[in-house]
Parts: structure tokens; C-alpha cells; sequence
């Protein structure tokens, strides 16, 4: 949907009309809760190739399901592995834009348009929760597809507030899940958190006759150890990935779409529930396997 058109569904003549709604909806946030003991579920999604965001498959039928499971939020603040930065930031701009950051993908795919909103003082409050660093208030990124492939399914009419928070691809994994931990509160202000990446993760050895379904032996072996250490909330031991083996060498060449599990790590509370979903193997060494807690 156009941006200009989305306005109009929402019956909002002007830009700033938009955005003084959207502020003055957000200035209530932190007092709005009806139960002070609420608290928003937490996803880890596995998000896998971009064509999830407007293929019908089954992982792409289970967002669209889990977006009417959970409560509805007030604002999705998502850790992307698509956006890597020097620091740490977080997205601030009332309008972000729907980057298509990927290449040879049909020409629908490029046209594709998430128009959610951001929220300035989200943004604001978000970072004023953390002070382990300095969050950067960034007006130029928006929303990439590890962001935008999963939120168009879950809650597709775009009206609810995305933001996204970078990950400091200069820190490991100890500082990311120490930094989540700062994030906390935001889960009691019905802000859903989407860690968005992938468990395991190697795209120089997919094997295409397995696009459809499929793991190699070590990917699947890895995949039963992560959920074992997520259920028993072994943490130390999946923050500490570089210490479980050979297959974590395979299924992490590089860091990115595993540090989002990390944030969610940080921010599960304990004893909470714990359940699976879209647990499956693609392509021999990636899995798309998810968590939701709470
Ligand atoms: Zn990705």
C-alpha cells in the first residue's frame, strides 16, 4: 500500500496530524497498562529468505497465526541480523522506509511496501533505558527484511508501530545479552521484542535439493542442542557458542543471524513458558526454527 493511501485508511488528512496521534498515543505508553503484570510475549523468529514475506508458505502461515495468538502490542521493536552498525541505534524516524537489502529476487519483492509507522518516543524512551552505551537516534535506516518479511505477515494492515534496534557488530555475544537485559521494562509496556535471524545459518554450504526441506546431519544435531539449552535455560552455554564444538563452527561461520537469540535470551524472564514453532531445516545448513516465551 502506498504511503499516501495508508494515511488515508486511517482517516488522517495530514503528515503531522499523523504524527501528533502517534506521539500522544505514545506518550500514554508507560502509564496505559491495565494489568501491571502483563507482560508481552518475546519472540525469537527465524526469518530465512525474503520471500517468506510474501510467499504463502508454512512459515509464513505461522506468522500470520502467532500475530493473532499473541496480545496485540503497542509497538515491535525488532534486533534484525540485517543491520549491523558500529554502536549501537535505534530507528527514530516516523515514517521508516521498506528496504529491499537483497538482490535477485523478483521484481514483486522489490516493490513490496511495509508502511508501519515508527515512534519517536518509543525510540526515545528505549534509549534512555540503556546505560551500558549510548543508542544512537538514527533517521536513516527503516525497516529491512528481517524485519519487514515477518511484521507484514503478523500484522499486516502496517498499523502498529515498528521500530528497530541495530546490533553493534563490534561487541560479542556477552554484551549483546547484557544489553537486552537493559531492554527489560519494555516487555511490561506491551512492546512485543523480535530477536530476527537464524539458530543455524551457513548460506556458502545450502544445498539446493534441499531447499524445501532438510538438515544435515550435524544441522539437525545442533538444532536438538539448541532447544535442549534453550528449555533448560542454559544460557552461558549458548552465549558461549564458540565452545560447542565443530557443528557450532558450521552452523555460525559469522555472527549476525545469531546474535537476535542472544537479545531474547537476555530478555526472558525466568520460569516463563517456552514453546517452538516453524522447527524445521532448509537447505541442509539453515534452520528456520523459532521460540516464543511467555
Ligand atoms: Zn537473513
Amino acid at each position: 500500500m502506498e504511503r499516501k493511501s495508508f494515511i488515508k485508511t486511517l482517516g488522517l488528512g495530514t503528515l503531522s496530524t499523523f504524527t501528533m496521534t502517534t506521539l500522544a498515543g505514545f506518550n500514554k505508553f508507560s502509564n496505559a497498562l491495565k494489568d501491571q503484570d502483563a507482560i508481552m510475549p518475546l519472540l525469537f523468529v527465524g526469518h530465512g529468505s525474503p520471500m517468506n514475506a510474501i510467499e504463502d508458505n508454512e512459515f509464513s502461515q505461522r506468522w500470520k497465526v502467532m500475530g493473532k495468538e499473541i496480545p496485540l502490542p503497542k509497538a515491535v521493536l525488532i534486533v534484525s541480523a540485517h543491520w549491523l552498525t558500529q554502536g549501537t541505534q535505534i530507528t527514530a524516524m516516523n515514517f521508516p522506509k521498506t528496504i529491499h537489502d537483497f538482490g535477485g529476487f523478483p521484481k514483486q519483492l522489490f516493490d513490496f511496501e511495509y508502511p508501519a509507522p515508527g515512534n519517536v518516543a518509543l525510540a526515545e524512551e528505549t534509549r534512555s533505558l540503556v546505560h551500558s552505551t549510548v543508542v544512537g537516534l538514527n533517521h536513516d535506516w527503516g525497516l529491512d527484511h528481517g524485519a519487514w518479511s515477518i511484521v507484514c505477515n503478523m500484522y499486516p494492515k502496517a498499523n502498529i508501530p515498528v521500530l528497530q534496534l541495530s546490533i553493534d557488530y563490534s561487541k560479542d555475544a556477552p554484551y549483546h545479552y547484557d544489553l537486552a537485559k537493559e531492554l527489560a521494562s519494555l516487555r511490561k509496556k506491551e512492546v512485543l521484542i523480535i530477536g530476527s535471524g537464524n539458530m543455524v545459518h551457513n548460506l556458502q554450504m545450502i544445498a539446493w535439493p534441499m531447499i524445501n526441506g532438510g538438515g544435515f546431519d550435524w544441522a539437525l544435531s545442533l538444532n536438538e542442542k539448541f532447544k535442549e539449552l534453550i528449555l533448560d535455560g542454559d544460557h552461558q552455554q549458548l552465549i558461549h557458542y564458540d565452545k560447542l564444538g565443530s557443528d557450532a563452527r558450521l552452523a555460525i561461520p559469522t555472527p549476525d543471524h545469531y546474535l537476535p537469540l542472544i537479545y531474547t535470551l537476555g530478555l526472558q524472564i525466568k520460569n516463563e513458558s517456552i514453546s517452538f514453532f516453524n522447527d524445521k531445516a532448509i537447505g541442509g545448513s539453515l534452520t528456520m526454527t523459532s521460540v516464543k516465551f511467555g
